[in-house]
């Protein structure tokens, strides 16, 4: 028996079908508008209960906080910059801070990238000796042949030296692997220079914090037409011939179908791949992602200052002994909202395969680890931990692989066969994307989507 239609989304099939956007996150809902543009009638679908995706925020201690802190460039793409500036702008306007960046290094914290002195004195004169040995002559020599892998490019630009000491153990931290296993086309990214990570950084960031912008943009939308069914998770598609007709949906109390002239997705591209007839996912690990758990700490410090955590936005931890991926503190990030707060709130992340031995720990004990780790980040032992919590973010962090491009081409093949059928996100494009990626890419649905 065929799921009931759900009333109010569209009369009847033909023309005045809507196209249904699957995710609420910042591609589905850059995608909504898009569509809205061109006079297009939108459904967009969530099964959470809030629009933000990996975007979104929580209120947590009186608080909004984003999943682990969201940054915004300010010389991210002018056009991604002036649409989220403007929703920001409306949804409670934006701190301006420049970033600082540290690590933990050899059991030391040091500025990132580290200085020549913090090099010399973290590593001693030897080692410091070939690192830059092995740097300048990166530089000097001609690549021999195009990279293959990360490892390769980053050997190419960095020197050998370097990528040992602070990439390889880096990856395997983050993505669970070495960077022989990763593509080439990942190492900017790896090195933060994709998106002007290069000297002084201007981050943005919402005083409601990042998922207000979403938020915001939802409610423009919804002004204008397009209806956000939340709590509303898909299950499936329905397919006739190489055209998708209908989004089967499940809420909290029925499953009905939404019809569809077209449709945006993004989902993971394994997800949609389960959903059509006549696909298969690609063979092997290729389109692999992997978890993030977040530990909030509700920090209190004894009264210097000092002690309320570091003052760098982000300090990322090298050291594969501590299991703490990266530590950022809120009072960095929004220090005209926290300037007179006895309190800040430091996010712990850690990242999982999703069954390793951090997966395996309970709530309890993320946190007590990661308690134990903060002095590792510069943190004053003398602060008084009021309260945490534990978000955990499964599939959250796609890891490219060095087949990664063949795998897509794998999933576009089979994919490319429905005519009415796009994908848009970090999710939908397995990349590497930020919110702004997620703005670009949801605005660059097909004409085939856009026109039936
Ligand atoms: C810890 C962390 C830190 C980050 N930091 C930054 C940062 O500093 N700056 C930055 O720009 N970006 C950052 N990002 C990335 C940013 O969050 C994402 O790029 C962005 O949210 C991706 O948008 P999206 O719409 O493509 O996907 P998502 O935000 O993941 O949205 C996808 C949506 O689809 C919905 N969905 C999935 N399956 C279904 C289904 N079956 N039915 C219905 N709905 C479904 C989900 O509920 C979700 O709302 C960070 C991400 C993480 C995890």
């Amino acid at each position: 028996m065929s799921a009931p239609v759900v009333e109010g989304v569209a009369g009847r099939h033909g023309g005045d079908q809507p196209v249904v956007v699957i995710g609420a996150g910042p591609a589905g809902l850059a995608a909504a508008e898009h569509l809205l543009d061109a006079g297009v009638q939108v459904v967009v679908v969530d099964g959470a209960p809030g629009v933000g995706g990996l975007s979104r925020s929580v209120e947590l201690w009186g608080h909004r906080f984003d999943l682990g802190p969201h940054s915004f460039l300010s010389n991210s793409h002018p056009e991604s910059v002036t649409r989220w500036l403007d929703l920001a702008g409306a949804a409670g306007g934006v701190e301006r801070t420049e970033a600082v960046r540290a690590a933990v290094w050899r059991g030391r914290v040091v500025g990132f990238p580290p200085s020549p002195v913090d090099v010399l004195r973290t590593t001693g004169p030897a080692r410091t000796a070939s690192l830059v040995g092995a740097r300048v002559a990166a530089r000097v020599r001609p690549q021999a042949a195009p990279a293959r892998t990360a490892h390769d490019a980053l050997v190419a630009r960095h020197g050998r030296a370097v990528v040992e000491e602070l990439f390889v153990p880096y990856c395997r931290k983050y993505l669970g692997v070495h960077p022989r296993e990763l593509s080439s086309a990942f190492a900017d990214k790896l090195q933060g220079t994709r998106r002007g990570w290069r000297g002084p950084v201007e981050l943005l960031t919402p005083r409601e914090g990042t998922g207000a912008v979403w938020e915001e943009l939802a409610r423009r939308l919804r002004a204008r037409g397009a209806r956000i069914l939340l709590g509303t998770t898909v299950t499936g598609l329905a397919t006739e011939g190489e055209r998708v007709t209908a989004v089967q949906v499940r809420d909290a109390v029925s499953e009905f179908a939404v019809p569809a002239r077209a449709v945006v997705s993004s989902v993971p591209a394994p997800v949609l791949l389960r959903w059509l007839p006549g696909t298969r996912a690609p063979a092997g690990p290729a389109l692999r992602s992997r978890d993030t758990y977040l530990v909030h700490l509700l920090l209190e410090g004894t009264g210097n200052g000092r002690e309320v955590g570091q003052s760098s936005h982000y300090v990322t931890a090298y050291d594969e002994q501590v299991r703490t991926g990266r530590l950022t503190n809120t009072r960095a990030w929004r220090p005209a909202t926290f300037r007179n707060e006895p309190r800040t709130v430091l996010c712990a992340e850690f990242w999982s395969s999703g069954d390793d031995d951090l997966s395996a720990r309970s709530d309890h004990e993320l946190a007590e680890l990661a308690i134990s780790e903060l002095p590792a980040f510069g943190v004053d032992p003398r602060v008084r931990i009021v309260d945490t919590d534990v978000m955990r973010l499964p599939r959250s962090v796609p890891v490219l692989t060095a087949g990664v491009e063949q795998a897509r081409a794998a999933v576009d093949a089979q994919l490319d066969r429905f005519t009415n059928l796009a994908r848009v996100g970090r999710h939908g494009k397995h990349d590497w994307d930020g919110q702004e990626d997620s703005l670009l890419t949801g605005r660059s649905i097909g004409a085939h989507v856009l026109a039936v």
